[in-house]
């Protein structure tokens, strides 16, 4: 099977890396031509100037981009977008956090080309991504997942088919949703104590034991928050932006769901105070900046 890979970034070049090793050899492209250099220093693969080259002759296009729209744009995009390159029938897999309507309206434009799309947001960050034991949560017809099954299978630990196209980017968003709110309310959690005159690293060990559990604590607050190092390698800009994904999908539904619109501000807020590259554990520092002195 022929892969072509689009995105080299934080994700894509540990993902596309795992391709290699599983002697995929992809064809890759990323509109930073260094992430391709990089990538090629150490790893297997060809190097191609456009989508469009990328998907000549491959049966999967996987596109591990930022958004949606860069999806749309790498694969729509004229005049070197993939479906220019891409085969009758070849398949474009969707691996980036998108908007599940974004990735309808991709999914009829393929269809009108005689070209397929299924989505399969991954979950795990970067350390997984390079074990290639990433959760892959797929959407989209159960036969196009079958036959891209070796090629997830070569970057993920468990795939899960969570139904029709879009399927996987909307539970993708609303999960991210569960982790920022997680990931705010510890920080609150911590600030709140520490005032009170805990001990921040007693608070999370307890935490850990007890019904507060969570990724967040378990992970996040050991490795990023209480060493002070906020290196999680999963930058604020891209959270924020899954959060923004869940609550128009709850407006697109037109759902009330008030406690997914304030964090979907308190997100935007902190990447305007942080800044898009900021690592999203430094939410933290946005919320003890928020704190008036204490009167004690
Ligand atoms: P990143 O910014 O590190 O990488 C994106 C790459 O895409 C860059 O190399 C960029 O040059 C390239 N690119 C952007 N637009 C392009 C275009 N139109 N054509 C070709 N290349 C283009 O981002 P990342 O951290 O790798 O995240 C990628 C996706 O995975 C995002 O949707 C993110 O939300 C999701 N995700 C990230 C993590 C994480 O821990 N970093 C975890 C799970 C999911």
């Amino acid at each position: 099977m022929t892969v072509a890979f689009i995105g080299l970034g934080m994700m894509g070049a540990p993902m596309a890396a795992c391709l290699a090793q599983k002697q995929f050899k992809p064809r890759l492209f990323d509109a930073n031509p260094a992430a391709i250099q990089t990538f090629l220093q150490s790893n297997d693969g060809v190097a191609c100037a456009s989508a469009a080259e990328a998907a000549t002759g491959s049966d999967v296009v996987i596109t591990m981009l930022p958004d949606g729209k860069a999806v749309q744009d790498a694969v729509l995009g004229e005049p070197h977008g993939a479906a220019k390159g891409m085969k009758p029938g070849a398949i474009v897999v969707d691996m980036s956090s998108s908007s599940p309507v974004d990735t309808e309206f991709l999914g009829r434009e393929l269809t009108a080309r005689g070209l397929h799309l299924i989505d399969a947001p991954v979950s795990g960050g970067v350390k997984r991504a390079v074990e290639g034991k990433l959760a892959i949560m797929a959407g989209g017809d159960a036969a196009l997942i079958e036959r891209c099954r070796p090629v997830l299978e070569a970057m993920g630990a468990s795939l899960t088919h969570t139904g029709k196209l879009g399927s996987g980017h909307a539970l993708k968003a609303l999960n991210n949703f569960l982790a920022a709110t997680n990931m705010v309310a510890v920080s609150e959690a911590l600030l709140v104590g520490e005032r009170f005159g805990l001990d921040p690293q007693v608070m999370v060990d307890v935490f850990n034991v007890s019904t507060g559990r969570s990724f967040v604590t378990e992970v996040n607050a050991k490795m990023c928050i209480l060493p002070k190092t906020f290196t999680s390698g999963f930058m604020l800009g891209l959270l924020a932006k899954d959060v923004k994904i869940a609550s128009e999908l709850s407006d697109h539904l037109a759902m009330n769901t008030p406690l997914l619109s304030s964090e979907k501000d308190i997100w935007a807020a902190a990447e305007k105070a942080l800044g898009f590259r900021a690592d999203h554990t430094l939410v933290y520092k946005y919320v003890e900046q928020q704190q008036a002195p204490s009167k004690a």
